[in-house]
């Protein structure tokens, strides 16, 4: 196996405290040392001179769409997409079609994860059979087997019964298993187009408002202190549910929970155009909630950037804004956007911006030897260059589909090299095809 040593770059890894300038030696697949002036006259040097090396990328939130939606994504697709954006293991969320919701599927999504081998394909399974929120799912039999799932959620939809999310943590409990929530109460939420305020009062949208989301956080926060089950919270987008996590963790309560860029960087006036792009769930919100998302992820009440990458064929998102699926891609420009709007503008060192991509959501999840670069690890990590300015072209996407609200937007911070187990997945800026064999 080849011996890589990158050099002069400034190695930031949160989870060693480690901020210093100096090289990373990859040897055998792991990374066997990381210190200053390191020498190794077989090694290929990759110089890293002005460039940030840093854990790989993880992230807590992905739609592969295999199975069944394969016109829009693929889990090879999905996992270059992955690699170019600087990630070395992404959690597959269940609702795919058949549903992730027995061990044959979890372990299905697992496999062709391995088979693809760019990036940690981490399967999350369903709370419930089919995503219907009535009967459980067989939690212990995903959990068992050798996908080893962690982490349980009906995204895509919130659990509407509040005995059933219940039932489901007083199980996924005795497995310190993760019950994760999309937080939202469809009886106030059915039927809205876009965040309910002025602005949808003036674009003759049907809103949904706040509490749709925050009634479900405040519920479930409560029957994590009921039952003392691990709860993580999806996307969340108010002000209002920030400051429910916040106190529930003042108290104790073991919540943890994650952010999109698209929350921290768009808001409802990004719809005036009534651009399909733009459509969401949870919806873009009001300036004062994007301020307290930055805020949360500042202070730590929001553990994770989470990329909620959601494909979605052009036919079907280029439509009238109302007919629109909701949902964009994010693979391919989280670490730009948080680059941009978190760290330049002082909101969040670039060592917090790392914690928040890389260290959080791999503790949250468990994961073994991601979100480090301690020696001994496997050599999971990206080089990027924090000062490169680039324009987001769709067209250049390794994802298969094209829906973001960022073409055309120009970026901060590029990524160069992405190296999963010690062999590159990027090289340049480029996706090594070979990987995919
Ligand atoms: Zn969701
Ligand atoms: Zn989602």
């Amino acid at each position: 196996m080849s011996t890589y040593l990158i050099k002069a770059g400034r190695v930031v890894d949160p989870a060693t405290t480690t901020d210093l300038v100096g090289d990373v030696l990859i040897a055998d697949g792991t990374i066997s040392e990381v210190g200053a002036g390191l020498e190794d006259k077989d090694a290929e040097v990759i110089d890293a001179t002005g460039a940030v090396v840093a854990p790989g990328l993880v992230d807590m939130h992905t739609h592969l769409r295999e199975p069944g939606r394969e016109d829009e994504e693929t889990i090879a697709t999905a996992s270059a997409g992955a690699a170019a954006g600087g990630y070395t293991a992404i959690c597959a969320m269940p609702n795919t079609d058949p549903v992730q919701d027995s061990a044959a599927i979890v372990e299905k999504v697992w496999a062709l994860g391995r088979e693809t081998n760019l990036v940690e394909v981490v399967p999350a399974g369903a709370l419930s059979k089919g995503l219907k929120g009535e009967q459980m799912a067989d939690l212990g039999e995903m959990a068992n087997s050798y996908a080893k799932v962690r982490l349980f959620t009906d995204d895509g939809r919130g659990v509407q019964d509040a005995l059933f999310a219940r039932r489901a943590m007083e199980y996924l409990n005795a497995f310190d298993a993760i019950y994760a929530e999309h937080c939202e109460v469809e009886a106030l939420a059915a039927g809205g187009q876009m965040h309910e305020g002025e602005r949808s009062y003036k674009l003759g949208l049907r809103g949904i408002p706040s509490e749709a989301e925050e009634l479900m956080a405040a519920r479930d926060i409560a029957l994590a202190k009921l039952t003392g089950c691990r709860l993580h919270l999806l996307h969340i987008s108010t002000a209002g549910t920030i400051e429910l996590v916040r106190r529930a963790k003042a108290e104790g309560v073991a919540v943890t929970a994650e952010a999109t860029p698209h929350h921290f960087t768009l808001t409802d006036a990004a719809l005036e155009g009534y651009d399909p792009m733009t459509k969401v769930n949870p919806p873009l919100r009001a300036e004062s909630d994007r301020a307290a998302v930055i805020e949360g992820l500042a202070d730590g009440t929001i553990d994770a950037i989470a990329t909620d990458h959601a494909p979605h064929a052009t036919e079907e998102k280029d439509q009238e804004f109302s007919y629109a699926p909701p949902g964009l891609l994010g693979l391919e420009t989280a670490l730009a956007l948080t680059l941009t709007e978190l760290v330049e503008p002082g909101h969040l060192s670039v060592a917090q911006a790392i914690e928040r991509l890389s260290s959080a959501p791999s503790r949250i999840l468990g994961l073994d030897g991601q979100g480090t670069l301690e020696p001994g690890s496997p050599a999971h990590l990206v080089v990027f260059d924090p000062a490169a300015r680039w324009t987001v072209d769709p067209g250049a996407f390794r994802s298969k589909s094209r829906n973001t609200p960022f073409a055309g937007r120009t970026l901060t911070g590029r990524v160069s090299h992405t190296f999963f187990h010690g062999r590159p997945t990027v090289r340049d800026s480029e996706v090594v095809t070979e990987a995919l064999v």
